[in-house]
């Protein structure tokens, strides 16, 4: 047994008790540390503060499914190394995940211990590999050399300094991708709109999540770097889509860092598209999250005019998450508003959380702005939303964010029913 295996810790999720009992013993048997936990709840607890070098969900579990699990769990654990194991699991949903590089593997249940064991082993080698070369990388530049395999503390610090420096050092185009998730118009159900968002799967870190890399970007630089590859993939995407992307009162959104947006050249380089006529203007959707608008408010409106000058639509993101006071949506040159989905969460169910949303959605159209309510995981979600005028819904309910291969899938299923 190699020392830095009796170091390595396990998270087995399974809401079985006799499946944990029986993976537990065959993996301590093999010197690893294993933690337990009977539901994805109590999971996503213990992912928050430990870390592990890899996590083994079951696909069929009550309320959260092995492979939501893994996608909420990999925002704690941008560096384990993941397993599904299932008896019967979805193969669209297995398919997907492993597309998503949401999870690494998947095993059929009943495994076999010595498979077990050996994908375990696997994947502890490979996250000791990613992380002697991270510390390889952040310690480049000082002249440290980096310690030894096994003692990488794993906090939440170093972690950032890694993701800066292999974001850095990283090949974005064999490392980044988009995908395309679905905007529903809530009365005919048909999609009039997509917004692209960013994939990473590093070679070295492996799958870290956009709201993992993205505000560490925004720490230096290399978010303009990002943004700009984001512009131009998003151009490509519309042209490549044309028939679809160029259709009346559709959208094709991007997401913008509000450290981008206020950076001087981002606006020229949106110029220069529609000038060469790589992006069509009026077809085209920003979305800039609500908290730029705090940081350098003047600046944030003259960029936001400058965009909406040239016919692109400016799109407030993430609203109600608590950055915005109404009355800067007053006064911001933006044109739709984005219910955050901690907004929706509820309205099916408690009467205040429903008359809340209610009046935001009346607000924002009093003022001439057009509402998109996130985070749609229900039937009812998508119901309350529409009968309170909602114009656009995107959520799960109706499609998590696509590669370009299952869009056009999803393509041929609509209309939706709201
Ligand atoms: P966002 O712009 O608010 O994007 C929505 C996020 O919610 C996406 O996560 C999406 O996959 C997820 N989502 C959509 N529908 C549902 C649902 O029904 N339920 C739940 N639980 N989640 C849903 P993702 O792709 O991980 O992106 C996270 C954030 O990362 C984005 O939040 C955005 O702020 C940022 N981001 C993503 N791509 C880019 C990019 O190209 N540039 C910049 N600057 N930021 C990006
Ligand atoms: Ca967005």
């Amino acid at each position: 047994m190699l020392k830095q295996q009796q170091q390595s810790k396990v998270l087995l999720v399974d809401d079985e008790a006799s499946v944990l009992k029986a993976l537990g013993r065959v993996l301590l048997y093999e010197d690893y540390h294993v933690v337990k936990a009977s539901c994805p709840a109590e999971a996503l607890e213990v992912v928050k503060n430990q870390s592990f070098d890899v996590i083994i969900a079951d696909y069929r579990m009550p309320i959260m499914n092995g492979v939501t699990f893994l996608r909420e769990a990999r925002r704690f654990q941008p560096f384990s190394c993941n397993f599904i194991l299932s008896g019967d699991a979805d193969t669209d949903d297995v398919i997907e995940c492993m597309n998503d590089d949401v999870a690494e593997r998947f095993l059929r249940k009943p495994w076999d211990n010595k498979r077990i064991v050996e994908e375990v082993n696997a994947g502890v080698r490979k996250r000791d590999k990613a992380h002697l070369l991270s510390q390889i990388l952040a310690n480049e530049s000082s002249g440290k050399m980096p310690p030894p395999v096994g003692e990488y503390s794993g906090n939440n610090l170093a972690q950032s300094h890694d993701v800066l420096q292999h974001l850095k050092s990283a090949n974005f185009d064999n490392e980044f991708s988009l995908v395309y998730q679905p905007k529903v118009c809530a009365k005919t159900g048909r999609i009039v709109g997509l917004e692209s968002l960013l994939r990473w799967n590093s070679p070295i870190a492996g799958v870290i999540a956009p709201d993992v890399f993205i505000p560490i970007a925004e720490e230096g630089s290399v978010i303009n770097d990002i943004g700009e590859w984001v512009l131009n993939e998003t151009a490509r995407f519309q042209m490549r889509w044309r028939s679809f992307t160029l259709s009346d009162g559709f959208r094709l959104a991007f997401n913008v860092s509000p450290k981008q947006l206020l950076d001087g050249c981002f606006v020229d380089k949106v110029k220069a598209l529609i000038d060469s006529g790589d992006l069509i203007p009026e077809y085209t959707c920003i979305e800039i999250t609500e908290s730029a608008a705090i940081d350098d408010f003047e600046r944030c409106c003259t960029q936001l005019t400058r965009l909406s000058d040239l016919g692109i639509q400016v799109a407030i993101d993430d609203f109600g998450t608590g950055h915005t006071a109404i009355n800067y949506l007053l006064k911001l040159p933006a044109h739709v508003v984005k219910l955050d989905r901690s907004l929706i969460q509820g309205v099916e169910s408690e009467e205040k959380s429903y008359n809340v949303v209610k009046n935001v959605v009346a607000m924002a159209q009093s003022i001439g702005m057009k509402v998109v309510a996130e985070g749609i995981e229900i039937a009812q979600h998508a119901l309350c939303l529409k009968n309170m005028g909602c114009e656009e819904l995107q959520g799960y309910h109706y499609s998590r964010p696509l590669t370009e291969e299952q869009l056009l899938k999803v393509l041929a299923q609509q209309p939706f029913k709201v």
